[in-house]
């Protein structure tokens, strides 16, 4: 991060022009198949082919991807917290030890925004639940893509300052299971400004919306997808889509 960025720890950066995208091979990937059809089985039928292509052009004309970020100074790193310069702590073991290194970090969240999940809701009202489905997988998709799009700019601005961006983390994957931290991490980011919000059990609506942290600094040892620590990764649509 350059310093004008460490002088003003609080100010959230909102982006919207993002390349967010899904397409018929993510789609299929997500669910363990290829353009060829099931790995090791037949080849997809066009009409099959022709409804997936479907979908990924509503989702992708329904999504309003936006993502925010905010750098803040970390003013200590215990062996099970991080304690930040505006008095904000995050127990957590394991990210201290990922995060051991940083100078800082950075909050994030990501959206698609309310219509692709109205357009959900009105198939599912219709008794069109391949469809509600498979636009559902689509909007998981997008999301991440924004997320992912909007973490490329930190990555960018973080390389421009002489620093690494460690991979994203993210509250409610294995690897961090405290949902309650979202609060902590809506606190770092103004996510509302995107339209999140958090429902009492930190839920964030939109759903297909995306929230985590990234460490700053140098001489990280973490790997280059936050999947790689979850156990999750062999079995989430979604880790198969990357
Ligand atoms: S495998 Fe799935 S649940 Fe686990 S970190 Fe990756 S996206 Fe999240």
């Amino acid at each position: 991060m350059d310093l004008a960025i460490d002088e003003r720890p609080a100010t959230t950066t909102i982006l919207r022009d993002l390349e967010a995208t899904v397409d018929t091979g993510k789609l299929l990937a997500m669910q363990g198949m290829t353009e060829q059809g099931w790995e090791g089985g037949r080849q997809l039928e066009a009409h099959i082919t022709a409804m997936y292509e479907d979908i990924c052009r509503e989702a992708r004309s329904l999504a309003e991807p936006a993502f925010a970020w905010a750098y803040h100074g970390v003013a200590a790193i215990r062996s099970n917290e991080l304690r930040l310069d505006g008095g904000q702590t995050i127990k957590s073991r394991f990210l201290a030890q990922k995060l051991a290194p940083a100078r800082g970090l950075v909050a994030m969240a990501a959206t698609i925004g309310p219509r692709l999940e109205d357009r959900i809701k009105a198939y599912q009202a219709a008794g069109d639940t391949m469809a509600a489905y498979l636009l559902d997988l689509a909007g998981s998709a997008l999301v991440e893509s924004a997320y992912y799009s909007g973490f490329q700019q930190v990555e960018i601005k973080a390389a421009a300052a002489g620093l690494e961006a460690t991979t994203p983390f993210g509250p409610g994957h294995s690897y961090w299971e405290n949902l309650a931290d979202q609060e902590t991490l809506f606190t770092l980011v103004d996510a509302t400004s995107l339209g999140i919000t958090l429902t009492t059990s930190y839920l964030m609506l939109p759903r297909k919306s995306v929230s985590g942290i990234s460490g700053i600094g140098q001489g990280f040892e973490v790997g280059e997808y936050h999947c790689q620590y979850c156990h999750l990764r062999r079995t989430c649509l979604l880790s198969r889509a990357k």
